[in-house]
């Protein structure tokens, strides 16, 4: 009858079995993550009765003849009566949300979900085949690392799943890789690391060297926390903390976002704005209550999903990032961010990006051109970070490559200037085919401010130096810097948000509606064009 009540091994709570198989392993009190076997797995994530498992590779089961207190076959043969499972991973076919994927799940309780020749080629031979179905594959990982009994052969299982996951690169085919605790070693710097989209489970650790390792290696006091997913996120290394009551929902949107339909084409009248004192549009493009790019994003998409990280350092806060759908148009969505209230804007950093941030942006962006999906970016900022720790990361680099890199995109681009369009920061996310701007918003080489200081040795001279840089929407259409501009509520686009987002909508729509028909080739060329012209006298009037 004990086996009735499972005892949490966090908060030590006793939670009766239907209940917390109702809550998918996860303890009601606390929200402690426990493990769930491979097969409970496969029933939380796939539409129910979809799965079709693969048939068992054939591999080599003991390459090396390796005895340490037994003999190898015998840890296996005991492994496979304890877990009735073949081996430390399942994989097949099924559906999520009704669209086809390609699954694999790991089992820790598997001599500790290693990855031997047996889960290297399971894994292999799913991804080959989401590549040759165009079929999205979705990992979920747990696992101590590389199984030691099968030596280097378990070693060149990395490669060979890494191998695969470039072949899914190739196809364009999306990959999401779902972090369970715990992730390390072989698995976790092989296929586990390598998708598109990497969402973990609250607090599940994933790390190369366990911190027992590091500490016995190193003799350095770790930080609380250390390798759990709260400071992966912080570290930039995943997309996403998912609690496992929402994996089911938020892959299904993932996996839908690789595939879409086309716009119809709904012209928008073009909007001119009215000639106004070039200092009151400074001042209304940094009204607090403009709408952000998370706000756009949940009042024109549907099914925003945040991403995070640049897979390399940190996370930006001054970015919003993500898949979303415009009247079914998947698209990644890329803008500054600036908060709202004085809270806000600071831990956005008012919108003024690290490296990271572009970093992040263009990690995205290649996802994109990856997956067909066209590029949307809303620009607001005063300009990147200037800051001691943005140089020591390489600011200016980042800054351009992420030019080089939207000059490449395969996928229409479409930027609108909605705030503050400041500088090097700003043009970062705005080599867009078309480049729209807000009726009230800015875009310049510099602040006026700044180049107030500079020219007039005054900041207090910003509203001559605002007027002599000719920054706003009327100018910049006339130097075809812009192609057109976003009309906005009477008296600005922070007296009616969802208004201004019906407007900003309609027109990113209509720019869309007229590229999507355009070749990846014709998209990179008619950029080019764009910007090539700008100083030319015969390119400028044509
Ligand atoms: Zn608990």
């Amino acid at each position: 009858m004990e086996e009735r009540w499972i005892r949490c091994r966090r908060c030590q709570a006793m939670i009766h079995h239907r209940r917390f198989g109702r809550a998918l392993g996860v303890c009601p009190e606390c929200g402690c993550h426990h493990p769930v076997t491979a097969g409970q797995r496969v029933e939380q994530l796939l539409d129910p009765g979809s799965f079709r498992p693969f048939e068992t590779p054939e591999v080599v089961e003991d390459p090396l003849g390796f005895v340490d207190a037994v003999p190898y076959p015998e840890r296996i043969a005991a492994a496979r009566t304890a877990t009735g499972l073949h081996e430390a991973a399942v994989g097949g076919r099924g559906t999520i949300g009704g669209r086809p994927v390609v699954l694999v799940v790991m089992d820790f309780r598997f001599l500790g979900g290693s990855l031997g020749a047996a889960v290297g080629e399971l894994v292999t031979l799913a991804a080959e085949t989401a590549a040759a179905e165009r079929a999205p594959l979705v990992t979920v990982t747990a696992s101590g690392g590389a199984r030691m009994q099968e030596g280097v052969i378990a070693l060149m299982q990395m490669a060979k799943t890494a191998q695969a996951f470039a072949g899914l690169d190739a196809a364009g085919v999306l990959s999401v890789s779902v972090i369970a605790d715990p992730t390390f070693g072989g698995v976790a710097a092989s296929f586990a690391t390598l998708a598109d989209v990497i969402l973990i489970e609250p607090g599940a650790r994933l790390g190369f060297a366990g911190p027992r390792v590091i500490q016995q290696t190193i003799r350095q006091e770790l930080p609380e926390g250390f390798q759990t997913a709260e400071f992966l996120l912080e570290h930039g290394m995943v997309d996403a903390i998912v609690p496992r009551s929402g994996l089911r929902a938020t892959l299904s949107s993932v996996v839908s976002a690789s595939s879409g339909v086309l716009l119809d084409f709904e012209a928008v009248a073009p909007f001119i704005p009215p000639s106004r004192e070039p200092w009151d549009v400074v001042r209304l493009a940094r009204e607090t209550g403009r709408p952000t790019t998370a706000d756009y994003a949940g009042l024109i998409l549907d099914d925003f999903l945040r991403l995070h990280g640049d897979r390399v350092f940190g996370d930006s806060p001054s970015i919003v990032a993500g898949i979303g759908r415009l009247d079914g148009l998947p698209l990644m969505l890329i803008g500054h961010q600036k908060g709202h209230t004085t809270r806000d804007r600071t831990a956005s950093n008012f919108g003024m990006p690290s490296p990271e941030g572009y970093r992040m942006a263009a990690r995205l962006m290649r996802l994109a051109d990856k997956l067909g999906l066209p590029v949307l970016t809303l620009v607001d900022t005063p300009g990147a970070y200037p800051g001691l720790s943005a140089e020591e990361r390489g600011q200016a680099l980042a800054i351009a490559e992420s030019q080089r890199l939207m000059a490449q995109l395969t996928v229409p681009v479409v930027t609108v200037v909605t705030g503050e369009g400041g500088s090097g920061g700003a043009l970062a996310l705005a080599v867009a085919n078309r480049v729209l701007i807000s009726a009230n918003a800015w875009y310049s080489v510099i602040t006026p401010e700044g180049c107030a200081s500079i020219l007039w040795k005054s900041a207090a001279e910003a509203p001559r130096a605002a007027a002599a840089l000719k920054v706003e929407a009327g100018e910049l259409l006339r130097l075809r810097v812009v192609d057109a501009v976003v009309e906005e509520p009477d008296g600005g686009a922070h007296t009616d948000p969802a208004k201004a987002a019906a407007l900003l909508g309609a027109a990113v729509r209509a720019a869309f509606a007229e590229l999507l028909p355009l070749s990846g080739p014709e998209l990179v060329r008619q950029r080019r064009d764009r910007f090539r012209r700008f100083g030319v006298p015969e390119l400028t009037r044509r």
